[in-house]
């Protein structure tokens, strides 16, 4: 083995979760190799938006910002929402989360996908002893003494103590791992889109939770607003289908009127929904982060948040056994790993999935109690701010980077 393709740790997967562990690894000196299929997309045109965007609560920026990555992004441009508004559109049930019941100026940032992928990219590029390699499809892993061996398409292979799969919901490493998935289709998709809007934002986070699924409207930087819509797969393709103007027709429809007329639409994409996660999140020199581990409803926006939290404890603990002088290749602390990830996310993904059939239900007694326990969270100051506290990611146990503490 060429002693220049042997890594501490191989990151495969360089999305928002892959880029931010390899990151926090690189920043502990782990000598590490990051590799995706893609070359992550670093320029656009200035006026362009990405279609796919992300709520970050504020433990993500506390990560993002300790790796360096949130002073570009701020560049690039995100926009912090400072009200959070939910409603039932079946009933008088209503949530209001505001900021100003915090101690922060805002409660998340909205910010497209590939602002924070392209900003952990172009720190890596600073960073010496990071090695990206793209594009790579890897082929083949396999044991190889204490340590994993991959092989890349192009005959490549690479060798370190630890492979960290971060490649996604379907992720190929894990398959190669022969570690199973549990879970279901929801059988709905998520329709995402941008909109211009009559009347403003207000840098608040709408959501209306309509009979087949929630119905957001998330405040972008230059006005205009990210929508996500659950709907059933069959509405989902119907709604694909339609005219610009018959489609913000039936938006404007599905909004309430809650900000006016809906005045153009970019184009339109919808991903089927999935609850899924990992049977075990590690193996010998391996572990899962991110949406390879979990993927759930993406109804409170918290995916990528409980991916961002997945890199910086693993990162936490890889440089914490090196510092030890312990073998990166130890079963230990990869098992330290899944405890301490594996239950918050799975409590999270849970609360996704019993929220999404909840609002599911049309049977009207049902819908009154939904509706009435929704204004019961809302009048209690100690609960609702315990449920602020939660979705702002502010929970305890967290790995040290989202405390804005250094873990190297
Ligand atoms: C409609 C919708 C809205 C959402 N909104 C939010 C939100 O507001 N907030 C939030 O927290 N989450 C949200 N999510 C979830 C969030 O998008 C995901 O959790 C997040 O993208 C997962 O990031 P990841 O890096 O784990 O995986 P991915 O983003 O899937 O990245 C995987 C990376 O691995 C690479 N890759 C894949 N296979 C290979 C391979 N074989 N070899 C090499 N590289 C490979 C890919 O090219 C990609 O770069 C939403 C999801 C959906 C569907």
């Amino acid at each position: 083995m060429n002693i220049r393709n042997r890594y501490e740790v191989i990151v495969c997967g360089g999305g928002m979760v892959g880029a931010a562990a390899a990151c926090a690894l690189v920043h502990g000196g782990i000598k590490v190799a990051l590799l995706d299929r893609f070359n992550p997309e670093r320029h656009w045109p200035p006026e362009s938006i990405d279609i796919r965007v992300s709520a970050l609560t504020k433990a993500s920026q506390n990560i993002l910002d300790m790796l360096g990555a949130w002073p570009g992004m701020a560049q690039r441009g995100v926009c912090a929402y400072r009200d959070m508004r939910v409603w039932d559109a079946c009933a008088d049930g209503e949530l209001h989360f505001d900021c100003a019941d915090t101690a922060f100026s805002e409660l998340g940032h909205l910010v497209e996908n590939r602002i924070t992928v392209a900003a952990l990219w172009d720190v890596l590029d600073t960073l010496p002893s990071a090695t990206c390699i793209t594009p790579a499809k890897v082929v083949d892993m396999r044991l190889n003494g204490n340590g994993r061996q991959l092989r890349l398409e192009d005959g490549r292979c690479l060798e370190a103590d630890v492979i960290i799969a971060a490649d996604g919901r379907d992720s190929t490493l894990r398959a190669m791992a022969g570690i199973a998935v549990t879970g279901w289709d929801y059988r709905q998709d998520g329709l995402v889109a941008t909109v211009s809007t009559e009347m403003s934002h207000q840098f608040t986070a709408w959501q209306r939770f309509l009979p087949e699924g929630p119905l957001a409207f998330l405040p972008l930087k230059n006005g205009k607003c990210s929508i996500v819509w659950t709907l059933s797969s069959a509405t989902s393709t119907n709604h694909l289908a339609l005219a610009d103007q018959d489609f913000l027709q039936v938006l404007e429809q599905a909004s309430g009127g809650i900000l006016g007329k809906m005045l153009s639409v970019g184009p339109r994409a919808a991903f089927p929904l999935r609850f899924q996660y990992a049977n075990r999140y590690i193996d010998q020199g391996f572990a899962l982060c991110g949406d390879a581990a979990h993927a759930m409803h993406p109804l409170a926006g918290q995916g990528v948040n409980a991916g961002l939290l997945d890199a910086a404890a693993i990162a936490e603990l890889v440089i914490q056994t090196r510092r030890e002088k312990r073998p990166l290749s130890s079963l230990r602390f990869l098992r330290r790993y899944e405890r301490w990830r594996k239950g918050d996310n799975l409590m999270m993904m849970s609360t996704m999935d019993v929220l999404n059939k909840t609002y599911g239900i049309s049977a009207q007694p049902l819908v009154g109690l939904r509706s009435a326990g929704m204004n019961l969270v809302n009048n209690s100051e100690l609960v609702k701010a315990y449920f602020n506290h939660y979705a702002m990611g502010l929970r305890d146990d967290l790995p040290k980077l989202a405390k804005r503490q250094v873990c190297w």
